[in-house]
């Protein structure tokens, strides 16, 4: 039985007082103790953050990490420093990043080991765009991402990660891949691992990401694949957020 996981990604916003207005609101996250909660806020957030959740499960991570250890990288934060702030892990490949900030598959895999090496854990975000799944491309694109993780650092290096399916056409559209072709996806996904080791592949979380809110999340969390989810614009909404995290719990 793999623990559901459930995170939000705040992306670029709010601010100090949004935060604890939201932390606020979001009290009731300490009693869900079945599942897993990060919450993934601007950098300059986390120290304020991570004071108001200690001494419950609730995690911080950070929505990027630079592959390199330390030195001439203006602007960018090591994992090192995150774990210094009390930072649990990292989003790595996410679209936006893949996008905008041109990372790819080499750079992710290399801020994939960056995490490792300092103990945290990375969430290795993977998705096709529209074109690509329209040109049938889907599987072999979020193959090519994970493989990109796994032929260089091995199966073992999935212990502590997570994988987050989100196709690149659902991030912040109001799109969302139905229960079943996430599904389909996600089973892939684990299959692709499994060619490596079957054990490593069953215990491996396997999250959605793309337009969840709390209209849809019961039906992806009813599938047998799907382990959880991966959270951007509704996690700003507390209520929104709070549905989504006691739906995981439900699907138990
Ligand atoms: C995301 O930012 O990873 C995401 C899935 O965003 P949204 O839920 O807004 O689509």
């Amino acid at each position: 039985m793999r623990r559901p996981w459930v995170a939000g990604n705040w992306k670029m916003n709010g601010s100090q007082a949004q935060a604890q207005t939201l932390l606020g609101e979001l009290s009731e996250l300490r009693e869900l103790s079945e599942i897993d909660v990060c919450l993934v806020p601007p950098a300059p957030y986390w120290l304020q953050i991570n004071d108001a959740v200690k001494g419950s499960s609730l995690r911080v991570l950070a929505q990027t990490v630079s592959e390199y250890d330390s030195g001439a990288y203006t602007g960018e934060l090591s994992s090192a420093m995150l774990k210094d702030c009390g930072v649990s892990g990292a989003l790595v490949g996410h679209s936006e990043r893949r996008q905008f900030y041109a990372e790819n598959d080499y750079v992710v895999a290399a801020k994939f080991k960056a995490l490792r090496q300092a103990g945290l854990s990375p969430v290795l975000c993977v998705g096709e765009t529209l074109a690509e799944r329209e040109a049938g491309e889907t599987l072999s694109v979020v193959s090519r991402q994970l493989l990109a993780v796994l032929e260089s650092q091995g199966p073992e290096a999935l212990a502590n990660a997570v994988l987050a399916y989100e196709p690149v056409w659902a991030i912040g559209t109001g799109l969302t891949a139905s229960p079943i072709q996430a599904q389909a996806v996600h089973a892939s996904l684990r299959a692709v691992v499994a060619a490596f080791d079957a054990d490593c592949a069953a215990a491996l979380r396997i999250v959605y990401g793309g337009s969840v809110k709390a209209s849809n999340a019961q039906g992806l969390f009813a599938m047998p694949d799907i382990d959880g989810a991966l959270v951007g614009g509704a996690s700003l909404q507390a209520t929104e957020f709070l549905a989504i995290c006691r739906a995981a719990q439900q699907a138990l």
